[in-house]
């Protein structure tokens, strides 16, 4: 089996000392095939490349057209290649087929949103106190990028990470998780036909320990921009104190959905499951704690509970599958200890909470699974789980649901679902949350902001704001009738 290769200085190569690691199908176990696996040398590499690249070599100075026509020709090569794509990613991470398309698709469209970006204006002008005096600011690439991506969506998590850098010109160190290394592989085929520069772009596998830690301390790197755990994301920053680069995190949450009872009862389902059980509940943002206005509560729990138990969970390459297995045995089994933990401390099981005996077993299936009369102090009400485990509590008043809905240290996403229209006004202004949906959820388009408050990290990266997180501000100022200045007595 010939392992997946790194792409440094514009050529596939292996690592050093040759090593791989197995990457598995999680419907079944088997084996996909291999990745070259990476040491702290081999990063040291990739960042000289990426080094030169910048300092010396032609991407920084492309202009933006020509930077444009690239990213817009990937983009096309995305599209024709988008169900390759989205067979490796349904292979490799799990999640149904629909859903890994929907990545393709998005992948392309990510592409092309920076591409159009990169020529438009970045730059202002300043009116100064001093008449002959102008001043103006550009932005400028901020340099070299290590870009640590987790394995929940592993080719949208690298169009959101490289779009933006190379749009603006920065050379960047793509770093998959190393249980989801296959289609960045595809991707990276597609750039060198594509054609960068050599450097401006390498792809590297390996551990996050040593791998990815050694971008983050490397003071060759000017930025690291990671989504992942909230953990990892701590010894991130710890490591980029030396050089102080930039770094933006994307971390965990804990999302609140809030529904008031004027919601109808078959949109409240559907959105409640839908923001828990897509992705399997494998998503940063996933809508893992419900908040059921009373009266609601008593009319669509027990129809929350029988839908639950309906959805289709089997390989995401089945077509009719809804929802597929969790992404690792590992992770299956921290799931479903969460799950028994919350049964030891008293949370009622409404449906789900036991792995499949059936032919399911060999994978890491967990069913769709929910909890009602949640301690507030249990590890399933307060800490990220990252699988299909809804907890559901219920309010009485609009205060007591956004106190509620707050009382979390995490803050990436949540929604409210009424039909008054002041009152999802009032109750979205007050969560504090930096992705915010009112009656829908998961929605997520290129053109505007992502990112989280409090624990789930900071920077934005999609939308304007994700083109300036990778840029510098410089400030030109020009005197426009320079003469002496007379500051030097002994000058005249
Ligand atoms: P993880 O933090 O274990 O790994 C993420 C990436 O970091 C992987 O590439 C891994 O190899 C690397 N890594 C691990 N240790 C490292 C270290 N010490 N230094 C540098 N890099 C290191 O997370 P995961 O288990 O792959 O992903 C799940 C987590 O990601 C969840 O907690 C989820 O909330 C979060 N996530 C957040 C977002 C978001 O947009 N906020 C999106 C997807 C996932």
């Amino acid at each position: 089996m010939e392992p997946l290769l790194n792409y440094v200085g514009g050529k596939f190569v292996p690592a050093r000392d040759e090593r791989t690691r197995e990457f598995l199908n999680p419907a079944d176990n088997s084996v996909l095939g291999l990745a070259t696996e990476s040491d702290a040398a081999d990063a040291a590499a990739a960042v000289a490349a990426a080094r030169a690249a910048f300092d010396e070599g032609p991407w920084p100075a492309t202009p933006p057209p020509e930077r444009a026509a690239r990213l817009f020709r990937l983009a096309d090569l995305i599209e024709a290649n988008a169900e390759e794509f989205s067979r490796r990613d349904t292979l490799n991470n799990g999640k149904p087929r629909r859903e890994a398309r929907f990545d393709a698709a998005d992948t392309a469209a990510c592409f092309r949103y920076y591409a159009g970006l990169a020529t438009k204006p970045h730059g202002q002008t300043f009116e100064l106190s001093d008449p002959n005096m102008t001043s103006m600011t550009v932005r400028e690439p901020v340099g070299v990028c290590g870009q640590i991506i987790p394995w929940n969506y592993p080719l949208l998590m690298a169009a959101w990470k490289l779009a933006p850098a190379l749009a603006a010109g920065n050379c960047c160190i793509l770093k998959p998780s190393e249980l989801t290394p296959w289609s960045a592989q595809l991707l990276f085929q597609l750039i060198d036909e594509v054609g960068f520069p050599p450097g401006a772009v390498q792809l590297l596998y390996g551990a996050g320990d040593p791998v990815g830690s050694a971008l983050a301390a490397s003071e060759r790197v000017d930025k690291i921009a990671f989504t992942g755990g909230t953990a990892t994301g701590r010894k991130i920053m710890q490591a980029a104190t030396g050089n102080l680069k930039r770094v933006t995190l994307e971390l965990g949450g804990k999302s609140p959905i809030v529904m008031f009872a004027d919601v109808d009862p078959d949109v409240a389902v559907e959105y409640a499951l839908f923001g828990i059980f897509a992705g399997q509940g494998e998503v940063c943002n996933a809508g893992s704690r419900l908040f059921l206005e009373r009266a609601l509560a008593d009319k669509i729990l027990p129809r929350l509970a029988a839908a639950a138990a309906k959805i289709a969970v089997g390989p995401g390459l089945d077509e009719t599958s809804e929802m597929g297995p969790l992404v690792s045995r590992a992770h299956q089994q921290k799931v479903l200890g969460y799950i028994a933990g919350g049964r030891e401390v008293g949370a009622t099981l409404l449906t789900g909470g036991e792995s499949y005996a059936d032919h399911r077993a060999a994978g890491n299936f967990v069913p769709p699974t929910i909890f009602t009369d949640v301690p507030p102090d249990a590890k399933i009400w307060r800490e990220e789980i990252f699988g299909p485990v809804l907890c559901v509590d219920t309010f009485e008043t609009e205060e007591e649901a956004i106190r509620k809905a707050n009382d979390t240290p995490y803050g990436l996403a949540g929604a409210v679902f009424t039909k008054d229209g002041s009152r999802a006004q009032r109750v979205i202004r007050r969560l504090r949350a930096g992705v915010t949906w009112i009656n829908t959820f998961h929605f997520t388009f290129n053109e505007v902001p992502w990112g989280g408050f409090k624990m789930s990290g900071f920077g934005r990266e999609l939308g304007p704001h994700g083109y300036d997180a990778y840029t510098e501000v410089k400030q030109i100022t020009t005197h426009l009738a320079p003469a002496p200045l007379g500051w030097f007595r002994h000058l005249g």
